[in-house]
């Protein structure tokens, strides 16, 4: 039985490193430069497209598919669940619950990234959490010092005026997070809910620092199966 694993997040490592010399394939989008190195067999890179993914998953025998990706990758997850199950092959997403508000934070959830400039007004130092994917989705926020972060260097230009890239490599700790606001002058932060313990210190750091937070929504959900836990999902697996 072949289980591919799509990858991209820490707990599709943490999947990859239990399931290390089991007959599994780990596939990652290629986003990163240098991704750090997986204890399963790794392809790297697209599938060119749904077609490109259905016929990988014949010519490659895969038996059931283990959906790991961020819970933003919604285009890979709905086509995934979409294919597996027109092939009639075991599919599970793992999807971590989302970050909920706790006392002392400010959070204003919007829907897309390009609603965020109704809420910030011209001159505020932003700081984007969300990835370089998105970034042209914030060009309304010209005029504002806008901060991105990403883990590789830049290879182009700030796609608008007024922004820049700022290179960092997670983990990072709230102090980490905490120094770095206060360093900028942040006055606020733009973030998914992405969920999950490692990047919830920038959102601890904002309480602290009383930034306002905008919440872009999670993409919605479908109606295929999702586990909530890296030991639901190898549950899943080992009753495969
Ligand atoms: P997406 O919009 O859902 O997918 C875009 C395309 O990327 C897919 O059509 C597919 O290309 C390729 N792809 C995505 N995940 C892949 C995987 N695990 N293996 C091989 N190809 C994959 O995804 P995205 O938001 O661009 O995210 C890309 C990757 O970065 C994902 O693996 C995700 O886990 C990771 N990531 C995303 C975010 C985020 O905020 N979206 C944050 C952190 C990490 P083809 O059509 O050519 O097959």
């Amino acid at each position: 039985m072949t289980l591919l694993l799509l990858g991209g997040t820490g707990e599709s490592r943490e999947i990859a490193a239990q399931l290390r010399g089991q007959d599994a394939v780990i596939s990652l989008a290629g986003a990163t430069r240098h991704p750090a190195a997986q204890p399963l067999p790794t392809r790297i890179g697209g599938f060119g497209g749904a077609e490109g993914f259905a016929t990988y998953l014949r010519d490659a025998g895969i038996h059931a598919v283990l959906d790991a990706t961020h819970p933003y990758a919604a285009r890979m997850t709905q086509r995934t669940a979409r294919i597996c199950q027109a092939q009639q092959l075991p599919y599970v997403q793992l999807l971590r619950p989302a970050w909920v508000p706790e006392p002392g934070d400010n959070w204003i959830d919007i829907g897309t990234e390009a609603d965020a400039a109704a809420h910030i007004p011209k001159g505020s130092v932003v700081f984007l959490g969300t990835g370089r994917q998105t970034l042209e989705h914030f060009a309304n926020l010209e005029g504002c010092a806008v901060i991105c972060r990403q883990i590789d260097p830049p290879e182009k230009p700030f796609p608008f005026a007024g922004g820049r890239y700022l290179v960092g490599r997670p983990p990072f700790s709230v102090a980490d997070e905490v120094a770095l606001f206060r360093d900028l002058g942040v006055d606020f932060l733009v973030v998914k809910n992405a969920g999950g313990a490692p990047s919830l210190t920038k959102l601890t750091a904002a309480r602290q620092l009383g930034i306002p937070v905008l919440m872009i929504a999670r993409p919605p959900r479908g109606d295929w199966p999702v586990v909530a836990t890296v030991d639901e999902a190898l549950t899943w697996v080992r009753a495969l």
